[in-house]
C-alpha cells in the first residue's frame, strides 16, 4: 500500500531517510506549513523567505525526477490524518523533530494514525545521533559540552549517507501553490538576500565545494572578513544537507581526527541534546539563580542595538550584516549578544526574538542553547562576570577593518587605529574622514566602563538575593 512522505527539516533527496524507507513504494509527498503548533517559534521572517525558495527548488529537483510535493497550510494533526486516509497511506515516514511544540504534535498524529490502523514512522534525520540515546556514564543527560563532544567522537565515524533514490513514484494528490503559503515578505527587506544565497539542495552542495577554507578552519574560523566558516547553517537548518553529509564532505576534504570544524557540528548536536531534555530551554534560564536577575528593559536601546545604531562599529557591523544578508558571523554573534545582555542589561529573551525573526538560520536549539550560553545562564555557559569588550574584539579579530569597513560605510575613512572606536579619533581625523559624530555615525549608547560595571554590579544583586 501506499505510504505518505511527510518533509519537514529535511528538503533533500539525498541521504534523507523517510526517502529511503520507501523501498519502491508510491507515496504522497508532503510539506505542512503549520505555524499554529510552532506558535511563538513558528519561522522567522527571515527563515520564511528561505523556505519559500527551498520548497521551490525541493519541487524542482522532485519534477525533474517525474515525481511532485503536496503543498499544504494549517495544522498539521488534522492535515496529516485527513491525507494519510484520503491515500490510503498504511504509513506516514518523516525524519523526527526535536523541538517541544513539535514533539506533542507528533505524540498526538501517531495516537491519531494508530487509532485508523496506520503508524507514523520517525527516522533520524537532521541529527547525527537521537539526542536520548546519548547518556553519561551514570545514565543522565549531559550538561557540559566537552564530555558530550567526547561520547559522540567515541561512537565512531556516522554511517556512510544514503544515495538519492534512483525512482520516486509518487501519487498526484492536488494542494496548494507556492504562493499560497505567502512565506515571502510583502515589504521587501530580503532584496540583498539573493546575492549572498542560494536555497536548496543543489546551493548547500555549492557551498560546501566553495568553502575552500576548510582546511584552515582553525585559523580563519573567527575571522568576519573572511569567508573562513562554512555559510552551510541555513542549508543545515532546512536540511537541504545533513550533518552526516557533512561530516563526510569534510572527511573527503581532508579533515581528520577530532578537528575542530567537527567539534562545531557537535555543538549543533549538543544544543539539540540539551533541547531534548531541558524543554524550557528556549524560554527559561537553565540556571534558577537567573530567574530573578535585574534585567533593565528598555525599547530604545534594543531598537538602537537591532538597527545597528549602538556607536560601537563591530557590534553595529554585526547588526547590520544580520539585517540585510539574514546571517551574522559566529564570533560577531557572540559580541553582539554580549553587548545587549551586559553592556545594555537587556533580557537574553529579547536578543534571541530578534535573532529568530532575521537570521535565515534560526534554529531553536542553536539560537536558544547559544543566548544561554553568552548570558552565562545556560548549561556550561560562559560565566556572566566575563564580559566582552567590543573594542579589543574588534581589534583583535577585524584588525584590518574589513568586515566593519564593509557594513558600516559611513566611518570606512577613518584609519585603522580609529576604527573600532571613532569617538577617541581627534577632530581633525574625523573631519579628513568626512565624519560628524553624533550625526553620520552614534556616539556609544553606552560607556565601556560604566556598561561592564553595571552589569558586575546587577549580577551580584541576583548572587546576593539568591
Ligand atoms: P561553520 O563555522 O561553518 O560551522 C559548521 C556548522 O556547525 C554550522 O553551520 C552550524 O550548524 C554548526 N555550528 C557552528 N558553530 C555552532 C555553535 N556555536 N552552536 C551550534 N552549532 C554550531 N546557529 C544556528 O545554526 N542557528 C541559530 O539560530 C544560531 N543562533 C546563535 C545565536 C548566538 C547568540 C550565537 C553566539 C550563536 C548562534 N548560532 C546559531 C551558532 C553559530 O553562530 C552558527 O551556527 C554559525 O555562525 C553558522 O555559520 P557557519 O555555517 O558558517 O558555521
Amino acid at each position: 500500500s501506499p505510504a505518505l512522505v511527510w518533509f519537514r527539516q529535511d528538503l533533500r533527496l539525498a541521504d534523507n531517510p523517510a526517502l529511503a524507507a520507501l523501498d519502491g513504494r508510491p507515496a504522497l509527498l508532503v510539506y505542512v506549513l503549520d505555524d499554529e503548533a510552532a506558535g511563538a517559534w513558528a519561522h522567522g521572517g527571515a527563515q520564511r523567505w528561505w523556505l519559500h525558495h527551498s520548497l521551490a527548488s525541493l519541487t524542482a529537483d522532485l519534477a525533474a525526477r517525474g515525481a511532485s510535493l503536496h503543498l499544504a497550510r494549517g495544522p498539521a494533526t488534522r492535515i496529516i490524518p485527513q491525507l494519510a486516509t484520503a491515500i490510503g497511506a498504511s504509513e506516514v515516514i518523516a525524519g523526527r523533530l526535536y523541538e517541544p511544540w513539535a514533539r506533542s504534535r507528533d505524540a498526538a498524529i501517531a495516537e491519531a494514525l494508530q487509532a485508523e490502523g496506520r503508524k507514523l514512522s520517525l527516522h533520524t534525520s537532521s541529527l547525527l545521533h537521537e539526542p536520548h540515546r546519548i547518556r553519561t556514564g551514570t545514565g543522565k543527560p549531559y550538561s557540559v559540552y566537552t564530555p558530550f563532544s567526547r561520547a559522540l567522537f567515541a561512537l565512531g565515524e556516522p554511517p556512510p549517507p544514503l544515495p538519492t533514490p534512483a525512482r520516486i513514484e509518487t501519487l498526484a494528490h492536488p494542494g496548494l501553490p507556492l504562493e499560497a503559503l505567502e512565506l515571502l515578505p510583502k515589504r521587501d527587506w530580503a532584496r540583498e538576500f539573493p546575492q549572498h544565497w542560494q536555497p536548496g539542495e543543489a546551493g548547500a552542495a555549492a557551498r560546501i565545494k566553495a568553502f575552500s577554507l576548510l582546511n584552515r578552519y582553525d585559523a580563519t574560523r573567527n575571522l568576519p572578513g573572511i569567508p573562513g566558516t562554512s555559510g552551510l547553517s541555513p542549508h543545515l537548518r532546512f536540511g537541504e544537507i545533513s550533518p552526516r553529509q557533512l561530516w563526510h564532505a569534510a572527511r573527503a576534504a581532508g579533515v581528520t581526527g577530532d578537528a575542530t570544524f567537527l567539534k562545531e557540528i557537535l555543538w549543533r548536536e549538543f544544543a539539540y541534546h540539551l533541547l531534548w531534555h531541558r524543554p524550557e530551554l528556549p524560554e527559561a534560564p537553565l540556571q534558577q539563580s537567573f530567574a530573578n536577575f535585574p534585567w533593565q528593559p528598555d525599547a530604545k536601546l534594543l531598537r538602537a542595538w537591532q538597527r545597528g545604531q549602538t556607536g560601537y562599529p563591530i557590534v553595529d557591523a554585526g547588526m547590520r550584516q544580520l539585517w540585510r544578508s539574514g546571517w551574522m558571523h559566529n564570533r560577531v554573534r557572540m559580541i553582539t549578544a554580549s553587548f545587549l545582555v551586559k553592556h545594555l542589561l537587556q533580557p537574553w529573551q529579547a536578543g534571541e526574538a530578534w535573532f529568530w525573526d532575521t537570521l535565515l538560520d534560526g534554529d531553536l536549539a542553536s539560537n536558544a542553547a547559544s543566548w544561554q550560553w553568552v548570558a552565562g545562564c545556560g548549561a556550561d555557559a560562559a560565566p556572566y562576570f566575563r564580559v566582552f569588550a567590543p573594542v579589543l574584539q574588534g581589534e583583535k579579530f577585524d584588525a584590518d577593518g574589513a568586515y566593519v569597513r564593509r557594513w558600516v560605510p559611513e566611518i570606512a575613512g577613518l584609519p585603522d587605529k580609529f576604527l573600532h572606536k571613532p569617538w577617541e579619533a581627534p577632530e581633525i581625523i574625523l573631519r579628513g574622514a568626512n565624519i560628524r559624530l553624533g550625526v553620520d555615525y552614534p556616539r556609544p549608547v553606552m560607556d565601556h566602563g560604566q556598561g561592564r560595571a553595571r552589569a558586575l554590579a546587577a549580577y551580584a544583586e541576583m548572587r546576593g538575593a539568591a
